[in-house]
């Protein structure tokens, strides 16, 4: 019944009773005590409404009129809430039992770090208890590098991190934001492949090292042979040479492979040493006005800021950026450096007009061993390895490195480091872009 004919129904109801009441001699007498009715059996209709939906798992009760329709649209939509929260319900128990059917651990943390919901490989990884729930996380899990990441908040990278004890598991956790803060852990074990990764770094520099002693001598004795070319037969002159050549860039080799070892064996470790990078840059000058004297390298020191890190590393770094510029560039050309505050971050970038190189290797220059096919002759002296060193050296500096070329052009290679976090800057002013006065050039 609609609200219209519910409102005619008491307008005609009152119109009787005002007639009868007339009729009678008593007119408002008739309507007040018709009203007074009415209003009764509303209230009465209302109680039993009420108490209905006190006890919804009832069925409704017999009404009349209005109060049936309205009755019958509530109880309608006490069904459709409830079938869509089963609806859900089924949802979150078939996404439940999707995650504790992984592998892997899955954990649900709230906005105020408490732990919602985990699977069972999550109570084994993070050695929780079926009570847990509800608990503090940061009170459960202990590890120093797991509350850093978890407090810190950016969780762009995944952690891997190794648990205390004597199991010393290695763990990997990624953690998602969603909802209202509230924080989605993924843990998998790693330890495995951790191990493999190990023996795989300890065979390269084992290998390395036991290949040393022998390829000193080989070419030791090559070297003093080839120091009196008048006493050899002329068929050997050649012959030995390139075994000479051969076996130099062999030591090369296996000189950048133990370096890549180590740098990789220490990835991860505190490195916390300010290293002037305007006196690394002039120490490389000099080192390079001896060994390459006939080349020009220019120096452009815009900042004094330090770069908190571990200098003989960075040293290596710009070394192997500097010495692919010179190998890569025709000899009389300049190979500039520069040190300076752009975009928010301190750009090391090394700059030569060689060779360049075609936009398709960029992506994979800094694989191991991958070498742009022009540059593969025994000439260039390379190894394939400078810029896995450098591409190391800068993740465990927290920089990144940019590379920009254009074949038949030149290159620039850059180390971006932060400009905020990792660095020093004496007297720093937010500044650091160049100051007009400061601006030094240095030629070598
Ligand atoms: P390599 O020991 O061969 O120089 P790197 O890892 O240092 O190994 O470099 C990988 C490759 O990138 C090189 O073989 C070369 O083809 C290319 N490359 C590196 N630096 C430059 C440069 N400044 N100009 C042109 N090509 C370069």
């Amino acid at each position: 019944m609609s609200w219209t004919a519910a409102a005619t129904k008491v307008c005609a109801l009152l119109a009787l009773a005002a007639a009868l009441g007339w009729y009678y001699g008593q007119p408002l007498w008739a309507v007040a005590g018709t009203l007074l009715l009415l209003v009764g059996f509303w209230l009465y209709q209302m109680k039993r409404v009420q108490r209905w939906l006190r006890n919804p798992g009832e069925p409704p009760p017999e009404t009349y009129g209005i109060w049936g329709d309205i009755l019958s649209e509530i109880y309608q939509l006490q069904k459709k809430g409830r079938e869509a929260r089963d609806r859900l319900q089924s949802t979150v128990d078939y996404l439940q039992d999707s995650f504790s059917s992984m592998r892997d651990g899955v954990a649900i943390v709230d906005d105020h770090g408490l732990l919602k919901w985990f699977n069972e490989p999550a109570q084994s990884l993070l050695s929780l208890r079926p009570a847990d729930k509800g608990q503090s996380l940061m009170n459960l899990v202990r590890a120093p590098e797991f509350l850093r990441y978890f407090n810190l908040g950016d969780f762009r990278k995944p952690l891997e991190y190794r648990t205390a004890g004597d199991s010393g598991a290695w763990l990997r956790v990624e953690i998602t934001r969603f909802g209202d803060g509230d924080r989605l852990l993924f843990i998998r074990d790693i330890t495995a492949s951790v191990r493999m990764e190990k023996v795989r770094k300890d065979f390269v520099a084992n290998v390395s090292h036991e290949l040393r002693t022998p390829l000193t001598v080989i070419s030791g004795y090559l070297g003093t042979f080839l120091s009196d070319t008048s006493r050899l037969d002329p068929r050997y002159i050649k012959p030995l040479q390139q075994m000479l050549q051969q076996a130099v860039r062999m030591e090369n080799l296996l000189k950048d492979l133990l370096w890549l070892s180590r740098i990789e064996s220490e990835q991860g470790m505190e490195v916390h040493t300010p290293v002037d990078i305007r006196s690394l840059l002039t120490e490389l000058q000099d080192e390079l006005r001896t060994a390459h004297p006939e080349r020009k390298l220019e120096l452009e020191l815009a900042t004094d800021h330090k770069v908190m890190g571990d200098y003989r590393e960075l040293y290596s770094a710009v070394s192997n950026l500097v010495l692919n510029a010179i190998r890569y560039s025709v000899d009389n050309t300049v190979v500039n450096v520069s040190w300076s505050r752009r975009d928010g971050g301190y750009h090391l970038a090394v700059s030569d007009r060689g060779i360049g190189i075609d936009a398709a290797h960029i992506p994979r220059l800094t694989e191991r061993f991958y070498r742009v096919e022009d540059s593969r002759s025994p000439a260039s002296g390379g190894t394939g390895l400078g810029l896995a060193i450098v591409k190391h050296v800068a993740a465990s500096h927290g920089a990144r490195l940019k590379i920009e070329s254009k074949l038949g052009k030149g290159s620039t290679f850059s180390l971006v480091f932060p400009g905020q976090g990792r660095g020093i800057n004496p007297g720093d002013s937010p500044d650091a872009a160049a100051q007009p006065g400061e601006h030094l050039t240095a030629r070598g």
